[in-house]
């Protein structure tokens, strides 16, 4: 064999080889993406599909996803919901609405605020840990009235005192920022709770840490209806 054929085999061989380890290295790819969804840990599909339902309130478009009868009976088995969402009780900001998601999608614990003490925690970590749910979305709203009560200050009856404490520590924060000092509220308020959420010992802390879960903030706006979604780094460390 001339030098030139011994070169052209080599080379075509080299090809074979680099085209079937990108082949293999694509399957493994591939079998892991699967993997990922299998067990509902894709956090990242799971917020595109936040994303275009929250672009479908937007324009007032909605899919009404999993709202039949057969998805209704299906569920009956069990629940795999990709996102749990801690949000305000607020009436103006119902999840499945503002997210077009149906039966079964989503996760949502509501306390007006959405704060998160114990309760809401074990709420929260149920679902991380045992629906295998891979993400948070902690979300505050344009004009919540806790927070403006928190803002406002001054005696509260009932059992307010003990909520607005908990909004406080974000009140004291957004004190001496430019801009409006409830809407600045509202957006430290959901960034310390997701630092609070990703730092929970010792169910979310962990899942955090190894990937299993991701947990994000974001602000609705009840005039456009549409999310804001907080850059990650953006909680404090
Ligand atoms: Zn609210």
């Amino acid at each position: 064999m001339s030098k030139r054929n011994q070169l052209q085999t080599y080379g075509s061989t080299l090809v074979r080889r680099c085209t079937a380890l990108a082949l293999s290295l694509t399957l493994v790819a591939v079998a892991a993406a699967a993997m990922a969804l299998e067990n509902g840990r894709d956090a990242e599909s799971a917020l595109r599909e936040l994303k275009a339902g929250n672009q479908h309130h937007v324009s007032h478009r909605y899919s009404h996803p999993h709202q039949s009868a057969a998805r209704q009976r299906e569920l009956v088995a069990g629940q795999h919901p990709h996102a749990v969402i801690l949000s305000c009780s607020d009436s103006r900001v119902a999840p499945e609405i503002v997210f077009d998601q149906g039966l079964g999608d989503l996760f949502v614990v509501r306390v007006a605020g959405n704060v998160a003490g114990d309760v809401e925690l074990a709420s929260i970590e149920y679902a991380a840990e045992h629906l295998e749910t891979p993400l948070v979305v902690v979300m505050g709203h344009q004009k919540c009235g806790a927070v403006s009560a928190a803002v406002a200050g001054g005696e509260a009856g009932g059992h307010l005192p003990a909520l607005i404490g908990a909004i406080q520590p974000a009140v004291a924060k957004a004190n001496g920022q430019a801009g409006d000092r409830v809407e600045n509220s509202v957006r430290l308020n959901v960034e310390m709770i997701v630092e609070r959420l990703r730092t929970s010992q010792p169910v979310l802390a962990e899942l955090v840490h190894h990937g299993k879960l991701r947990i994000v903030g974001a602000v609705y706006s009840l005039d456009s209806g549409a999310i804001t979604w907080l850059p990650e780094s953006a909680a404090p460390q």
